[in-house]
């Protein structure tokens, strides 16, 4: 069953798998919960669960087709860039009063649902005050706050939360290929957001990146100003390296459109669809590729600090650079670390107001290289 594959989440499933047992379905849920949380694999394992004849067994042709987001009739509605464009939603809704193509239901989930501005909130609205017959609208958000309260009312609420970290780790030894002692890291690094784990685990890069930030930043002690740049520019590369592979592989998806299949208007106007779309996500992904770099410094410095000040070992993150935590906490005072994590959360802001990567690496290097070893 496509819902035993979930990892946690007890009580949403349970509650979710009851309703498609009774035929109790509601048109509306929002599944609430911190983002990456496992919100949108239980949404999809639902909407499989609803139109599979055997309540979502995972293995049949409709369950495959719903995962691989291929199915007529389950829709799965993402932001373009920052919002939902109104005309998604109104597409939507013209679409809600159409049959379903091959079930009896449809269904419509909406990541990131906070995204819709106002028009399109009361677009959708319209549809959810007077909902047409077989229709299950699932609005997944980490902000339900941002939504407005009509939409809210009439939606059933499913909580998500962290999930326990013996669980998750459970579930990474047994589905990934990953030692006991690195599955660990990888709960504490993630502070168990199941969809970040999995990414750590199935990206090994990830893990390899936070051991050469946490040597650079180790060596910066003794670096001088020509290292610590070229230290930085390392990183930079490290950071680079997935931005580079997503849009080789966005090259892919172009080059795949021209296989003949299609009349040269709809090639033209699905790349250059493509090419926004990968605009888009090379920013994001070096966003994001700079704020890991910068948080792993960050932990870095509060495990010493947390050292330095008697702490429990059991609230490392680093568990595995003991040694190496107990022996820098020796060199460094509590003010300066302070300082430092401060200085690091500036260039975390800094990052996501695109400062450009490189630029904003070094400088945090050279600025602890100031507080903690002038
Ligand atoms: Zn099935």
């Amino acid at each position: 069953m496509l819902f035993d594959e979930v990892v946690g989440h007890r009580a949403a499933k349970s509650s979710l798998q009851r309703a498609v047992e009774q035929g109790n379905i509601n048109h509306a849920y929002l599944f609430t919960g911190p983002s990456a949380v496992g919100k949108f694999i239980v949404a999809r394992a639902f909407a499989a669960a609803l139109l599979c004849p055997d309540n979502g067994c995972g293995e049949c042709n409709i369950c495959r087709r719903v995962i691989t987001e291929k199915h007529p009739d389950v829709t799965v509605v993402r932001p373009a860039g920052k919002n939902i464009p109104v005309e998604k939603i109104r597409e939507i809704r013209l679409d809600a009063f159409r049959k379903p193509i091959e079930s009896d239901i449809k269904v419509f989930i909406i990541k990131n649902a906070e995204r819709m501005w106002e028009e399109g909130a009361s677009t959708l609205l319209k549809v959810l005050e007077e909902p047409p017959g077989n229709i299950v609208f699932i609005l997944v958000t980490a902000n339900p706050g941002a939504l407005l309260p009509t939409i809210l009312s009439r939606c059933q609420e499913i909580r998500f939360t962290r999930i326990p970290p013996d669980e998750l780790k459970e579930h990474l030894l047994s589905t990934r290929d990953i030692s006991p002692d690195r599955a660990d890291l990888v709960v504490r690094l993630t502070g168990g957001v199941l969809g970040r784990a999995l990414d750590w685990c199935d990206e090994p890069w990830r893990l390899a990146r936070r051991d050469n930030v946490i040597r650079a930043t180790r060596a910066l002690r003794r670096a001088d100003i020509n290292q610590i740049l070229e230290m930085a520019a390392e990183l930079f590369r490290d950071v680079r390296a997935p931005v580079d592979e997503l849009v080789s592989r966005y090259k892919e998806k172009k080059d795949g459109l021209a296989d003949g299949s299609l009349d040269n208007g709809t090639v033209k106007s699905l790349s250059k669809n493509l090419d926004e779309e990968c605009r888009r996500e090379q920013v994001k992904e070096e966003i994001r590729g700079v704020k890991e770099v910068l948080s792993t410094i960050s932990w870095w410095y509060r495990d010493i600090l947390i050292w330095g000040e008697g702490g429990d070992a059991a609230l490392l993150i680093n568990r595995d650079m003991e040694d190496e935590i107990a022996s820098e906490s020796g060199f460094l005072g509590e003010w300066d670390l302070l300082e430092c994590m401060d200085m690091i959360g500036e260039s975390m802001r800094a990052a996501e107001q695109n400062v450009p990567a490189q630029l904003n690496i070094e400088s945090t290097m050279l600025g602890i290289k100031g507080v903690l070893y002038a």
